[in-house]
């Protein structure tokens, strides 16, 4: 718990830097493809204001990822610069600074998970990690989506009819017959 108390702060304001584990946080690794750090590194400033407090600074830590591309763990600094959060006082002056920190450093966690802009993932045909090696095989005729091979299917009036025929219903009626 990251504890403020209002009695503390003078008009010069309040430096509160150190580290607070990340389980306390509630940060939990989510097996191999994150890995929060045993620590998180907050360096922040409480000012009192008219009506509460105001605290803004920085919030940081290191996490073990894994590159959706190439599947290489990698170390990223995850860091928000940004902290600004008002603390209304009058009917309480001790407040809990760990869950505002928690929401900041986890909306700078990135969207996807790159271990470098030019990395070239994974051969699409012998799976070997292109950024180790280059593996020669030809992706030239291949097409990237996955999406591809709904491209195969038929909706003709044809096709239609003859899934009709193989419904489940009549296969029932004729397993009765035998
Ligand atoms: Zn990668
Ligand atoms: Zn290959």
């Amino acid at each position: 718990m990251i504890k403020l108390c209002e009695n503390q702060i003078d008009y010069n304001g309040l430096k509160l830097s150190g580290y607070e584990k990340a389980s306390e946080m509630g940060l939990d690794s989510e097996g191999d493809f994150l890995r929060f750090p045993d620590k998180v590194f907050y360096d922040v400033t409480a000012v009192l204001v008219n009506g509460g407090i105001v605290v803004s600074g920085r919030i940081e830590m290191i996490i073990g990822c894994q590159c959706v591309r190439c599947l290489k763990d990698y170390d990223l600094k995850v860091s928000c610069e940004d902290v600004c959060h008002f603390y209304e006082t009058g009917s309480k002056s001790e407040f809990d600074l760990t869950p505002e920190l928690r929401e900041d450093i986890i909306i700078s966690l990135p969207q996807n998970f790159i271990c470098s802009a030019e990395c070239g993932g994974l051969c699409q045909i012998c799976g070997k990690n292109k950024n180790v090696t280059d593996c020669g095989c030809n992706v030239s005729g291949l097409e990237r989506s996955c999406w591809n091979e709904l491209d195969k299917l038929s909706f003709s009036g044809r096709n239609r009819k003859k899934t009709k025929t193989t419904d489940a219903p009549k296969n029932k009626k004729r397993a009765r017959r035998e």
